[in-house]
């Protein structure tokens, strides 16, 4: 795929200074497959004046109106599945079956899901003697990571313009393809020209000067807590609204009356959804002392079972991630970790068998790990479980508590209400009880470093709201 130009008030624009194309990396061979534009300052100033004079016609728009736009841009991008979904499976390195399903059409529903929830939200409500309006927030600067490049940045579009806000989306670096196609079928759905403007290019070149313009009212982002702490400071320049869901450090905590054979497997089954490079991923798991060689037996045995390879290959269940340099990060903490006594249980830092060209990683289990190595307490974002052993519900309630990240987590338990106990216990911003569970009407958002705010259902859309109230 080879895109030259932005998608900037419902136009085709090439970048203002004419600059370099973008290559993007194959997961698969190493090699370019493709190439977007990398656009500057310039380009992310025209898309934003773009959004801002859109914004009056659009959050004038009833939100049933808007809500039927957003429905068949849904279905444009159902109609366009089968090229999305090999695209980001060769991008990010995600089976084509999740690809397909996860990341093109589920993505492509909930964005449908959410416009229509939008038209059930009260706009206007009396309150005493005041009558209390939301408004939208109004210019929205988007910008997504590369895990989940379609789905996550749907999750922004859907509910910032279902509720009458515009944006200026930036597609991630690594993994930009799927976005011209939600441009493509933003075109054919029929949306206002500038209520959606989509521009690619590298974080510090187009990305800080989208969150810093002053004609953006609000920042909503998704990726690494690093950039989120950045972003923060940008936009505390001018006090944008700012939503942010950043890193995680998750811990899946297995109760000694928990069964351990559907546990494990529903434990590692999560933690290995896009080899790992998932925010949410149950990277710690958290086992009973008395019976850690039993659960390194039973792990030994699920991750065998995974096939490494192609992720364009329908037998494939383990794909690559997404760049070299995160292959030579994970191996960089999974070396680290032995070095500081952690044990190999399966896998290991060479490449699997056959698979030295694109970034191919070992699906790995690590045990003897002390919570606050490295290894424990930083995202890895690939395909590694970190088991530590707990003395009891009061201990592992301690161990997953104790991280700078408060996404995600699980409890495993044979009793449901202990199990919903220990679960309100655990400083996240979600919990699912034995196995994984993911809703796309819950809120989804971080405690802690992991975030700002929510994203998902009525929870997320309140996120681009502005409420106001005039006393009668
Ligand atoms: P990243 O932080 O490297 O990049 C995310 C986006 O930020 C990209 O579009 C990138 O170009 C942009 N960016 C980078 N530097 C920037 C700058 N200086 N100014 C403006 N924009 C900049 O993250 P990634 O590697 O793409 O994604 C992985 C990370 O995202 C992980 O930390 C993961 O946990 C997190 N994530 C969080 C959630 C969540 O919902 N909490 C979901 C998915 C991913």
């Amino acid at each position: 795929m080879k895109r030259e130009c932005f998608y900037i008030n419902g136009q085709w624009q090439k970048p203002i200074k004419g600059g370099a194309a973008l290559p993007v990396y194959s997961s698969i061979t190493g090699e370019v497959f493709e190439s977007v534009p990398a656009g500057t300052a310039e380009d992310a100033d025209a898309a934003v004046r773009a959004a801002s004079k859109a914004l009056p016609a659009w959050a004038a728009m009833g939100a049933a109106e808007r809500a039927k736009i957003i429905g068949r841009i849904a279905q444009g991008l159902r109609d366009r599945a089968d090229v999305i979904a090999p695209l980001i499976a060769e991008e990010v390195g995600m089976p084509l079956e999740g690809a397909r399903g996860y990341q093109t059409l589920r993505a492509a529903d909930a964005l449908e899901d959410i416009a229509v929830l939008a038209t059930k939200i009260a706009y206007e409500e009396p309150l005493g003697e005041s009558l209390v309006i939301r408004e939208p927030v109004g210019v929205v600067a988007g910008i997504s990571p590369s895990n989940f490049p379609l789905l996550l940045s749907l999750n922004k579009v859907g509910a910032a313009l279902a509720v009458g806000c515009t944006m200026v989306l930036k597609a991630p670096e690594t993994a930009p393809g799927s976005l011209f196609y939600l441009a493509d079928a933003a075109e054919e759905a029929g949306l206002p020209p500038g209520v959606l403007n989509i521009i690619t290019g590298f974080g510090p070149e187009i990305g800080e000067p989208l969150a810093s313009h002053p004609l953006v009212d609000m920042i909503s982002f998704t990726g690494s807590t690093g950039v989120g702490k950045l972003l923060l400071g940008i936009g505390a320049q001018t006090i944008k609204r700012a939503h942010m869901e950043l890193g995680g450090k998750s811990a899946a905590i297995v109760l000694e009356d928990a069964d351990l054979d559907s546990a494990l497997p529903a434990a590692i089954e999560q933690a290995f959804i896009n080899a790992g490079q998932v925010c949410f991923a149950w990277s710690r798991l958290l086992v009973p002392r008395a019976k850690l060689a039993r659960c390194e037996e039973i792990l030994r045995d699920v991750v065998s079972r995974y096939v490494v390879g192609d992720p364009l290959d329908p037998a494939t269940t383990l794909g690559p991630v997404v760049t070299r340099a995160a292959t030579d990060r994970v191996r960089k903490f999974v070396s680290q970790a032995v070095s500081q006594n952690a044990r190999i249980v399966t896998g290991g830092i060479e490449a699997p068998k056959g698979l030295s060209r694109g970034y191919f990683l070992q699906p790995t289990v690590l045990s003897d790990v002390d919570n606050r190595m490295p290894i424990a307490q930083e995202e890895i974002f690939g395909p590694v479980v970190s088991v530590i052993a707990h003395d009891g519900e009061d201990d592992a309630v301690r161990i997953a508590n104790d991280s700078v990240f408060g996404l995600h987590g699980a409890v495993f338990s044979g009793d449901h209400a202990r199990a919903l106990g220990v679960a309100r216990r655990i400083r996240t911003g979600q919990v699912d009880l034995n196995g994984f569970k993911l809703g796309m009407t819950a809120p989804f958002g971080g405690f802690k470093q992991s975030g700002l705010g929510r994203e998902l259902g009525k929870f997320g859309l309140e996120e681009y709201l502005e409420v106001k109230s005039i006393q009668l």
